[in-house]
C-alpha cells in the first residue's frame, strides 16, 4: 500500500510481544493490534477569500480497557496523502496505549489529526481557529474527559486545545471541562511542569539507567542531538545531576566542545544568533561526528531514524535516552544490544509528557491544582517504574528494551482485558 505503513509496524510489534508472551490466539492479537475505532470527518471551512474549502480530519481510538483514549491531535500533510494518515493515526494511537500502559497510567491510546500543514500553507489564524472549531464540532460526541482526551501534538498548541475545550463546553449546555482536553495554558486549567515534562523525565531515566550499569552521573558526558524543547530540558536536569554536556545540534549544525559548557549558556547563544553554530570555543562537527562522539550519555532528541546500522557500529556511549520519536532504526536494534548499549526507548524516555498530561487531567477532574514539585515527584514515581519494570523484563527475557517495553505494555492491556472480556 506504502512503502512504509506505520499501522503494519505497530501491528509487527505488537505480534513481536505476543511471541514473547505465548499469547498464540490470533483473536487476541488482532484485538490488541486493532483499533477500537477510527472516525473520518469532513471539516468545511470558509476560508478568508470567502471559498469553501474541505478539509479530512481522523481520530483513532484504539484502546480504553485500562481508561479513557488519550493522545494528540496533529495538523500535518503527510506524503502519501490522506489515507497514509488515516495509516499514520492508527499507529500514533495504539503507540499511545502502550506509552500509557508502561508508565501505568490509567488511560488508553488515541490519535487525531487533520490533513493540513499551516505552515508552508500559509493558513492564517483566524482560519486555522475556524478549522480548529469545527473539528473540535465534528469529533465532539467521541470526545469527553471520561471518552477520551486529546491534546497538542506536531502544529498544534495550547491555543488550538482551548478553542477545543470551549466547543466540548458550548455543545454540553457551557458544561465548564477543563478535563476534555490537556496541554492548556496554566490559566486555562493546564498544569505545572508540562513545560519540561519530556525532558524532566529523560533525565529521571538517565539516571536509573546509570544506577544499572554502575554509571557516576557526577562527570558524565552528555551529547544532544537536537537543541530544542526536550533536549534543552534533558541537558539542564541531567546538569543538575551532575553530568556536563559537551556536543549538540540543531537543524544548521552541530558542535561540540571537549572540555563541556552549560546548556543555559548555550540556550544564550541560540537566541542571539538563531543556532547552537558557532559558539564561542566550539567546534563545528558532522551530525554523524555528533552521534558517534565518546560519551556516557547520547540523547537523540531532534528527528526520526538518525541511528542506522552504519552508525550504530561505531556508537561510543554506554547509554541512549530516546527522547525524540523514533531515532532509532529497527536494523541498528541488534547491533547496539550486542555492544551492550543500555536503550531507553522513546515510548519510556519521552513519556513525561503524557504523564504530565495525566495528572493535568486529574488535576481538572478533581478541580485541585498541584504545585511544580508535587507534579515532577508523581511523574517521577510512575517513569523510574516503568523504567524498572521494562529492565526486570529485559533480563528476564533476554531481549533488548525496546521489545521489553512492549511486552510490558501488552501484557499490562492484556490483563485488563482479561478482568473485562468481551461483551456477548
Ligand atoms: P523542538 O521543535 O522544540 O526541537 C527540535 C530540535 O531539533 C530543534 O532544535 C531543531 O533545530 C532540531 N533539529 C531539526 N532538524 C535537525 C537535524 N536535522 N539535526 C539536528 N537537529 C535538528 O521539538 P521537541 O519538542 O524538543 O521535540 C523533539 C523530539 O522529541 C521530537 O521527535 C518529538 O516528537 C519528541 N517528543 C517531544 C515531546 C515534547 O513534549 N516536547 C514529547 C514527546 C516526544
Amino acid at each position: 500500500m506504502f512503502k512504509a505503513d506505520p499501522f503494519a509496524n505497530a501491528t509487527k510489534q505488537v505480534n513481536d510481544a505476543c511471541d514473547v508472551l505465548g499469547i498464540k490466539d490470533k483473536g487476541i492479537r488482532e484485538y490488541l493490534a486493532m483499533p477500537n475505532r477510527v472516525l473520518r470527518v469532513k471539516i468545511p471551512v470558509k476560508m478568508d477569500n470567502g471559498k469553501i474549502r474541505i478539509f479530512t480530519g481522523f481520530r483513532s481510538q484504539h484502546n480504553n480497557d485500562r481508561g479513557p483514549y488519550k493522545g494528540g491531535i496533529r495538523y500535518f500533510n503527510p506524503e502519501g496523502g490522506v489515507p497514509y494518515m488515516e495509516r499514520e493515526v492508527m499507529a500514533l494511537s495504539s503507540w499511545m496505549t502502550w506509552k500509557c500502559a508502561i508508565v501505568d497510567i490509567p488511560l488508553g491510546g488515541g490519535k487525531g489529526a487533520v490533513y493540513v500543514n499551516p505552515k508552508t500553507e500559509k493558513i492564517s489564524d483566524a482560519e486555522k481557529e475556524r478549522i480548529t472549531r469545527r473539528f473540535a464540532f465534528m469529533i465532539s460526541e467521541v470526545i469527553g474527559p471520561e471518552k477520551d482526551i486529546p491534546a497538542p501534538d506536531v502544529y498544534t498548541t495550547g491555543k488550538e486545545m482551548t478553542q477545543i475545550m470551549d466547543v466540548y463546553s458550548k455543545l454540553n449546555g457551557n458544561k465548564y471541562s477543563p478535563g476534555v482536553i490537556t496541554g492548556k495554558p496554566i490559566p486555562m486549567g493546564g498544569s505545572l511542569a508540562r513545560n519540561v515534562a519530556t525532558g524532566l523525565g529523560a533525565a529521571y531515566c538517565v539516571r536509573e539507567a546509570a544506577k544499572t550499569i554502575k554509571l557516576k552521573l557526577k562527570g558524565a558526558t552528555v551529547v544532544l542531538q537536537g537543541f530544542g524543547n526536550a533536549s534543552t530540558f534533558a541537558g539542564e536536569y541531567l546538569e543538575k545531576m551532575g553530568a556536563k554536556v559537551i556536543a549538540a545540534s540543531d537543524s544548521k549544525g552541530s558542535i561540540i566542545v571537549a572540555t563541556g559548557f552549560k546548556v543555559s549558556k548555550l540556550l544564550e547563544h541560540k537566541n542571539k544568533k538563531g543556532s547552537v553554530v558557532g559558539f564561542p570555543g566550539s567546534k563545528k562537527i558532522s551530525t554523524e561526528q555528533l552521534l558517534t562522539t565518546k560519551c556516557d550519555i547520547l540523547v537523540p532528541a531532534a528527528l526520526e531514524n538518525q541511528i542506522n546500522a552504519k552508525i550504530a557500529k561505531k556508537l561510543k556511549c554506554k547509554i541512549i535516552a530516546e527522547a525524540a520519536n523514533g531515532p532509532t532504526l529497527p536494523e541498528a536494534d541488534p547491533i547496539i544490544y550486542k555492544k551492550n548499549i543500555i536503550v531507553i526507548p522513546d515510548i519510556l524516555a519521552n513519556s513525561g509528557g503524557v504523564c504530565i498530561s495525566y495528572l493535568e487531567w486529574v488535576q481538572n477532574n478533581m478541580g485541585y491544582y498541584w504545585s511544580f514539585d508535587e507534579v515532577a515527584k508523581k511523574m517521577e514515581v510512575n517513569i523510574v517504574k516503568g523504567f524498572k519494570d521494562i529492565y526486570a523484563l529485559s533480563k528476564k527475557h533476554k531481549i533488548d528494551m525496546r521489545r521489553a517495553a512492549m511486552v510490558l505494555a501488552v501484557s499490562r492491556v492484556m490483563e485488563a482485558f482479561e478482568h473485562k472480556g468481551i461483551w456477548p
